[in-house]
């Protein structure tokens, strides 16, 4: 009997979890197609002259024990830091536990993250700001506006509308690129449901009883967890041993092939054609299953079918938002922050920037992430991130340009002196967020019409045009897998994934 295969679009944590799955778990082989060289996607880790970055840091973190495991069995918990070598690979695949610290930006002045109704809060803010903060928070507890329509709305029922100006707007508009009254309240939904004043002052109380929480936190808001699992050397650690393991296990890795083509036959997939970015070799894999995580737009794209114009309408009214990082080494950070860090580096894992005139969004201090992403000790190692839209201004200003125009930014909040920057590099990441708003209110007719292909599986963030998060990403897979071993069609319990859950990544 002929081998089944699987043919899975993009090797980033949703393709590769739903390869090693296959794997462990059917008799189904898989093949990964991924059009860059890379394993983990946005997930990846980027090497820099001895110096790790990510994307965008990238917590380890779960309410889901089944991801939770998963990650712990392949990497798990090291004892303590001290004990790890400095080197040695195998030695370091393991989870460090790192407490969360982040930080905002504004004003000139540091607040704590999420914003805490602490004194130093309303010292830092002053009497007069504190106070109209109090009335018009008090004002939406009273009179919160009915049938929340849009994101403005969905904060300000929540904060009030003086807390939401001074510490959200900003923010989630430098993000989306778009006023707040233009994206959907279901992307608060979705992202921030859980977080409210109240909710945010009963995790206060609660640090203060129980001082340390169990690994899950389940009891947490998910934008609230103070402690969270890391790779040594960062996502792209994971992803590498994850990709190695498919390999070892009898998987197929192809780098370097981009899928431009879906073949059907009917209500199936027959097979996906994928050309080599460098020779245009052109492959076609056929198969008996097919996952893709690749962006949805791009999918449709390439079905070898007449799609109807309404579906093509929407999935080409799908808004991606870009993002790049600039990453900085440092001689030093002038950022002291009370007597306790008066010394040495601050210990935040990141800080929001909520400057007025500022365009950076947040600022990631690698060595507070891992010591092992950092080549030299003695200096600081940090990304700047921007967010962006291909091809616009920002993005298309030359690498050395844009270095320069971030170490100005930080320069200009005081945060480097002259002569601090040692080097600098630039990652561009496009769609690196699906957005809730250009055609994503008639989302529905688009899903139902991909789901009616039964052996094609949409997994992961842009498959899905999800805001999921690694964890998500890979219950996607996980589930999908699930369901070809149970001959399960409906692939509804994919979708539900992330909609009752909290989010990671913070606004
Ligand atoms: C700034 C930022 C911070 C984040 N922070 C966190 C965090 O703290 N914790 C967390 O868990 N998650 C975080 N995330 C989310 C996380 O990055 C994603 O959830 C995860 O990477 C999604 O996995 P995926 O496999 O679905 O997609 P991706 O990571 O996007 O991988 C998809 C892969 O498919 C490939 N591909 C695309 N098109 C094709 C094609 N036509 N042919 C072949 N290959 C193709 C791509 O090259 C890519 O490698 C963050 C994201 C961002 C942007």
């Amino acid at each position: 009997m002929q081998e089944k295969q699987a043919v899975i679009i993009g090797a980033g944590p949703a393709g590769l979890t739903a390869a090693l799955e296959l794997l462990e778990r059917t008799d189904i082989k898989p093949v990964v197609i991924e059009q860059s060289c890379h394993m983990g996607g946005i997930s990846r880790t980027i090497e820099y002259k001895g110096n790790r970055m990510d994307l965008g840091g990238h917590r380890f973190f779960s309410k889901t024990d089944r991801v939770m495991n998963w990650w712990l069995r392949l990497f798990p918990l090291a004892p303590d830091m001290q004990s790890l070598p400095a080197d040695a690979d195998e030695a370091l695949q393991v989870m460090l536990l790192r407490q969360r610290k982040s930080r905002i930006y504004y004003l000139g002045k540091f607040f704590d993250y999420p914003v805490t109704l602490s004194l130093d809060t309303l010292t830092k803010l002053g009497p007069g700001r504190t106070m109209l903060i109090l009335l018009s928070y008090l004002r939406s507890a009273i009179h919160p506006i009915k049938d929340e329509r849009n994101l403005e709305e969905f904060f300000i029922n929540r904060f009030g509308r003086r807390l939401y100006k001074t510490f959200f707007q900003s923010y989630t508009e430098k993000l989306w690129g778009v006023a707040c009254v233009d994206i959907s309240a279901e992307w608060g939904a979705q992202r921030i449901k859980g977080l409210s004043i109240m909710r945010t002052l009963q995790h206060a109380a609660r640090r203060i009883v129980h001082a340390r929480e169990d690994l899950a936190q389940k009891g947490s808001e998910t934008s609230l967890i103070e402690q969270f699992l890391y790779p040594p050397r960062g996502p792209g650690q994971m992803w590498e041993a994850v990709a190695a393991r498919v390999r070892q296990g009898g998987g197929e890795i192809w780098e370097d092939f981009r899928v431009d083509m879906v073949r059907l036959e009917g209500d199936r997939v027959a097979a996906v054609e994928a050309v080599h970015a460098a020779t245009g070799e052109r492959r076609a894999f056929p198969g008996d299953h097919f996952f893709s995580s690749m962006p949805m737009r791009e999918l449709v794209r390439c079905l070898q079918a007449d799609v109807p114009a309404s579906i093509r309408e929407v999935s080409e009214g799908l808004v991606y938002r870009d993002f790049l990082t600039v990453g900085l080494l440092l001689r030093e950070l002038n950022i002291r922050d009370g007597k306790r860090e008066a010394q040495g580096l601050v210990r935040d894992n990141w800080i929001y920037i909520q400057e007025p005139g500022v365009k950076m969004g947040r600022i990631q201090i690698f060595n507070n992430w891992s010591p092992y992403l950092v080549a030299d000790p003695d200096t600081v190692w940090i990304g700047l991130e921007y967010f962006c839209q291909e091809g616009d201004e920002l993005w298309s200003l030359e690498d050395g340009e844009l270095i320069d125009r971030a170490a100005g930014e930080l320069a200009s909040m005081g945060m480097i002196g002259p002569g601090e920057v040692l080097d600098g590099t630039v990652v561009r990441m496009p769609k690196a967020y699906p957005a809730y708003f250009g055609t994503y209110e008639r989302f529905p007719v688009l899903r139902d019409y991909l789901d009616r292909f039964e052996n094609l599986w949409l997994v992961g963030r842009n498959g899905l045009h999800k805001y999921n998060n690694q964890d998500h990403s890979m219950l996607t897979a996980m589930l999908a897998v699930d369901n070809i071993l149970e001959a399960r069609t409906d692939k509804s319990n994919i979708w539900d994934v992330n909609v009752e859950d909290e989010y990671l990544e913070s606004t």
